[in-house]
């Protein structure tokens, strides 16, 4: 518990002191946002910095997301991910972000996600074809032990990675 606790302490203290001059923003963490694309309702929690004017106006967003360093098979695609939530805050609040970062935290480093409206129509046309696929259940398994032993549907699936 002690390492844990010195661990978290020292990548807050990294992150205040690498970023410290955003502090003057607004950090809004785990905002529940939904939108209904086509048939299909996307429910995100996104970590948003909003940037108000003078009167109180909020003049710019920006999507963050904090991670730790993960190589492992069941990584979050967080390009992706971003991207995604870059398209909920458009769709939802009306506002195209001006950045995506993603902060990883125990690097202390961080790094840009492109989130130009051409890869955003991209990104939106992949899902629309995704759900589709998923409605009309034409979808591709790709079984691994590992990931199918977490699986809900393990006992049931005939596909399952052995
Ligand atoms: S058990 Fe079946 S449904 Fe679940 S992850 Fe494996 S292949 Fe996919």
């Amino acid at each position: 518990m002690e390492r844990f606790k010195s661990s978290a302490t020292r990548i807050v203290q990294n992150y205040v002191k690498n970023f410290a001059h955003e502090f003057n923003l607004i950090l809004e963490t785990e905002k529940s946002i939904d939108f209904a694309l086509e048939e299909t309702l996307i429910a995100s929690q996104i970590n948003l910095i909003k940037k108000l004017n003078e009167k109180g106006e909020l003049e710019a967003l920006k999507i963050v997301d904090f991670k730790e360093h993960d190589n492992t098979e069941l990584a979050t695609d967080y390009v992706k991910q971003l991207r995604l939530y870059a398209i909920t805050s458009i769709r939802a609040l009306g506002f195209h972000p001006k950045q995506a970062t993603v902060h990883l935290l125990d690097e202390g480093t961080r790094s840009e996600v492109d989130i130009s409206q051409d890869i955003l129509n991209d990104v939106e046309g992949e899902i629309s074809e995704t759900v589709s696929k998923i409605m009309s259940r034409k979808f591709s398994k790709y079984p691994s032990k590992k990931k199918c032993f977490a699986c809900d549907w393990f006992f049931f699936c005939t596909k399952k990675g052995k």
